[in-house]
């Protein structure tokens, strides 16, 4: 069969940008930009220049970007000629390789959103694409409302995509605005326009408000689609947009795509896509989602002991894809539901290695069941349940002692007479002879005991410098009186890697002491201290 080539259009800095709480910086957009590209990304939408200072500024930059640099923005208004319309002229003056233009192709909309007739609607696309044509850019009309559109008036909605092809556009994008369609919807209406526009001038741009964003692009492709436009991670207004992060492993490895369609992106690129993800994550200081499909912490976890066996013998007979291929990475969770084969597998991939019949795993396993009932939870800390074999193994130095802390918090007024609220951890360390004392400040008692514990480790010192603590969450247990606090905290060095370690105790401070400390130690286990 002959291979075909399908193209990716990021949208993350234009579309990605209407997430509600994400306000990317220009920085954050060249950074982005540049990790799409190096992801082998083919077309990445910048932003609306005209629209703000921002996206304006982003298009006058210097860039040395692979993938076509995008700008979009509306086609002429209503009424107006191409050159008395100052929106259309700072979209053409903007130094992009490519303008996505949108247009309505929903004739509900055309009468009732912008008062017009469906004939002018039509020449506002002609000029418009006309316009940046003639201007050298490669030009794409996004058909906005397509699907709803076609449904209530197919002649129109194919008549505004036909003529922005006639007129040379070189891509047609159907857009599902509303996110309201549905994959069998989406693979018809594709299949009908295919018919009067090659399929390789017709892109996919869905929203996922029925969470089939991802359904539907494929879908599209099915039908003869040949450019699908997402976002990283879904990003997107409302319940986003068709997330590229799903949409690139499953063109990849799934064979109905794979053995059809060639994308930009390679085996190599692909082994990042984790990585990238969790960064873009980073930059919008949001908790990576645990579960998501292909790059989530959990996507290639296994709890239940005898699914684990299975998985060790032959990892096909519970995962769908290898992990590797997407940079993560298989994990057999240690819980109280684990058999021996999770514990022996998590100790052959921290590198500790043990006999199959050891009585030690045995010893680990109730210690790890133990401890569970207690309130702890390894399978969410790694970090711990490490810690946990390898004292159990006799591999941990001491390196240090804390031999008391104490931590205080006051409300009083400060110099300026408004009533603030301080936290102050004096923490004493004894490393061999040696007794540290150091005191710190913090925003609560837990951030002051951070601070004051990493302050002065003596000789260790060095080895926890790029330490970093990036969430900290709190569980109360049981309820009640008897309650008791699970604190789990993750951290992270100067290279990217995290961790996460638990504490437990009736006591919050205790707990989150409990996690700082195996925070510490484990950092100083890694690094060879
Ligand atoms: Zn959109």
């Amino acid at each position: 069969m002959m291979r075909e080539r399908l193209y990716l259009y990021d949208t993350t800095l234009r579309d990605g940008a209407q997430t509600n709480g994400v306000d990317f910086t220009l920085n954050d957009k060249l950074a982005i930009a540049k990790m799409l590209d190096d992801l082998g990304i083919d077309y990445i939408e910048g932003g609306y220049p005209g629209a703000n200072p921002i996206d304006t500024d982003l298009f006058a930059q210097d860039r040395q970007l692979g993938a076509t640099l995008t700008a979009f923005g509306m086609t002429r208004r209503p009424g107006r000629s191409t050159s008395n319309d100052s929106g259309l002229a700072a979209l053409l003056e903007a130094k992009s390789d490519g303008i996505c233009f949108v247009a309505k192709s929903w004739d509900y909309h055309v009468r009732v959103a912008l008062e017009t007739s469906p004939e002018e609607n039509l020449a506002s696309i002609r000029d418009s694409v006309r316009a940046a044509k003639s201007r050298g850019r490669e030009v794409m009309l996004d058909c906005e409302h397509f699907f709803d559109g076609y449904k209530a008036n197919p002649q129109f909605a194919l008549a505004c995509a036909k003529t922005a092809y006639e007129e040379g556009a070189r891509w047609v994008v159907l857009c599902d605005t509303n996110g309201g369609a549905l994959p069998h919807e989406v693979e018809k209406v594709v299949a009908e326009v295919v018919k009067l526009i090659p399929g390789d001038y017709v892109g996919i741009h869905a929203h996922n408000d029925t969470e089939q964003a991802v359904a539907n692009s494929l879908a599209a492709v099915r039908a003869g689609a040949r450019q699908i436009q997402g976002t990283l991670n879904g990003l997107g207004e409302r319940c986003g947009n068709a997330n590229l992060v799903s949409i690139i492993p499953t063109l990849k490895l799934k064979s109905e795509f794979s053995e059809r369609f060639d994308i930009g992106v390679s085996e190599m690129q692909l082994k990042k896509l984790k990585h990238l993800s969790h960064i873009l994550d980073e930059m919008l200081n949001r908790a990576p989602n645990r579960h998501a499909p292909y790059v989530g912490e959990s996507a290639f976890a296994t709890k239940a002991g005898i699914h684990a066996s299975a998985i060790m013998k032959e990892p096909a007979t519970y995962e769908h894809v290898a992990p590797e291929t997407i940079g993560n990475r298989r994990k057999l969770l240690v819980s109280d539901q684990a058999g021996r084969s999770n514990v022996l597998a998590e100790l052959e991939r921290i590198g500790i290695g043990v006999q199959k019949d050891d009585e030690r795993v045995n010893r680990l396993l109730d210690e790890v069941k133990q401890r569970e009932a207690m309130g702890y939870a390894y399978e969410a800390a790694d970090a711990s349940f490490e810690l946990l074999a390898r004292r159990l193994l006799g591999r941990v130095p001491s390196y240090f002692d804390v031999e008391k802390f104490d931590v205080s918090v006051e409300q009083r007024e400060n110099a300026v007479g408004r009533r603030v609220t301080v936290s102050l951890a004096v923490v004493k360390v004894k490393v061999d002879d040696e007794i540290l004392i150091s005191a710190a400040e913090g925003n609560g008692p837990v951030n002051a005991l951070d601070l004051a514990l990493r302050k002065d480790l003596g000789k260790y010192q060095r080895y926890i410098e790029g330490l970093k603590l990036v969430d900290y969450r709190v569980r109360i247990l049981n309820g009640g009186t008897e309650a008791v606090t699970r604190v789990l905290i993750e951290s992270e060095d100067e290279m990217g890697e995290r961790w996460t370690t638990v504490g437990v105790s009736p006591n919050i401070i205790d707990a989150s002491f409990q996690a700082l400390m195996d925070s510490i130690v484990f950092k100083l286990v890694r690094s060879g201290a």
